[in-house]
């Protein structure tokens, strides 16, 4: 990893600009933008860098071309138009290292807590607590961005007499097939994870049937692979349950209901593969006291500059996008750092907090002040 290129600081006579917690996409892409307007920041990781995309499955193509996961202002050069995972990885590794971020890998945030008058200018900063391979250590902060993805809690079936050793039965990651050969699999979801899933494991020598709960497969299936998994489930090869739940699970075997005529059938079945989604985890943003809409999960906060309800609070990535991960991804999401960032100088400046140290092409980036100068910090 680069050396740092964020100056020291962090203590609580001595606080940061911005902490960023997780270094995925939208994260890094939020790193290079606070880092161009001059801002003293650090991002953190509990994983690696960009650790979502290390568990997504080995082999996967994004859907997006190159050009529109780019962050950076680094080109994501590729013979081909999408890039594999492998790709995508070698890529934001390099983003990182070009511009010299260095995250605090294996270091999650686990607290943030507000800290009345720390924030310079008499607002409140912030206090980060993280816990990592060196222990547990505390942060001072004048703005936090919470950009720690969608991937919080997988939504977990409902099958309540297996509940002990459901994670042993139940798989929630799917990476590549091997480990599945000449076994029956049961892959629960009707989305894109799902049919990819299916597909892979059908070629490689698995009995797969899908359990749906739906009465055809969700409208985002990329239209390339929909012949496929249509043709699969036509003749066979996939067996499809529609309307279906698994409802519990047996020696060997899986229980699927029909919701809608009641009747039951025990299937062979040595792992189910629940490709069911993924719920963030708001517990960081909660715990601070910000507000999120009931229905949506969304957290409530201004499109343009990206902050939550609790003043010097921001949010990035799909993170911003509640329950329905599939309305934010890298290719919108990778925006939101430049709108922090902005939003983040701007005060600062305004408050005489970082205009000394920032070079007069940072201060170049800090939008015009009209209709904000006035707002309170
Ligand atoms: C199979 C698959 C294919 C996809 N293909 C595409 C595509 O083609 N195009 C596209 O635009 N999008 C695609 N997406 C969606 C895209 O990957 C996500 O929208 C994107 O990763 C969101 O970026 P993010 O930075 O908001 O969050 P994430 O990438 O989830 O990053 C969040 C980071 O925060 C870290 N973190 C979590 N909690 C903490 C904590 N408490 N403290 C510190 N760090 C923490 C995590 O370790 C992680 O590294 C795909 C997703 C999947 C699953």
């Amino acid at each position: 990893m680069a050396e740092s290129a964020a100056p020291a600081g962090g203590a609580r006579s001595d606080p940061l600009d911005v902490v960023i917690a997780g270094a995925g996409p939208c994260g890094l892409a939020t790193a290079v933008a606070v880092k161009e307007h001059g801002l003293r920041f650090q991002i953190l990781d509990r994983g690696c860098v960009t650790h979502s995309l290390t568990r997504y499955p080995y082999y996967m193509t994004f859907f997006s071309t190159a050009e529109r996961l780019e962050i950076g202002d680094v080109p994501f050069t590729i013979p081909e138009a999408k890039p594999t995972r492998r790709e995508a990885l070698a890529y934001y590794r390099r983003v990182a290292l070009h511009h010299g971020i260095a995250v605090r890998q294996h270091e999650a945030v686990v607290g943030i807590e507000r800290e009345p008058g720390t924030g310079g200018a008499g607002a409140d900063g912030f206090r980060l607590r993280t816990e990592g391979r060196g222990g547990a250590a505390a942060i001072w902060t004048r703005a936090v961005v919470v950009a720690t993805g969608g991937l919080g809690e997988p939504n977990r079936l409902d099958i309540p007499e297996v509940r002990d050793e459901y994670d042993r039965r139940v798989v929630h990651y799917y990476t590549e097939p091997y480990a599945y050969f000449d076994q029956d699999v049961v892959v629960v979801g009707g989305g894109n994870s799902a049919v990819e899933a299916a597909l892979d494991l059908h070629r490689n020598g698995v009995r797969v049937r899908m359990v749906h709960f739906g009465t055809k497969l969700d409208r985002g299936v990329k239209p390339w692979v929909r012949p496929d998994i249509d043709n699969r489930i036509a003749t066979g090869e996939i067996l499809m349950h529609w309307r279906s739940r698994v409802a519990g699970l047996g020696r060997g075997t899986a229980a699927i209901k029909d919701h809608e005529t009641g009747a039951h059938i025990e299937a062979p079945c040595d792992t189910v593969l629940a490709m069911t989604g993924w719920r963030p985890n708001r517990a960081l943003l909660t715990a601070l006291g910000a507000d999120f809409d009931a229905e949506t999960g969304v957290p409530l906060h201004d499109p343009a500059t990206m902050e939550t309800t609790v003043p010097g609070a921001y949010v990035a990535g799909v993170l911003a996008a509640g329950f329905d991960a599939n309305k934010i991804f890298i290719e919108n999401g990778r925006r939101h750092g430049a709108l922090i960032a902005a939003d983040i100088a701007r005060r600062a400046s305004y408050n005489g907090l970082i205009s000394e140290r920032m070079s007069p092409a940072a201060t170049a980036r800090i939008p015009s002040a009209s209709g904000k100068v006035s707002r309170p910090t």
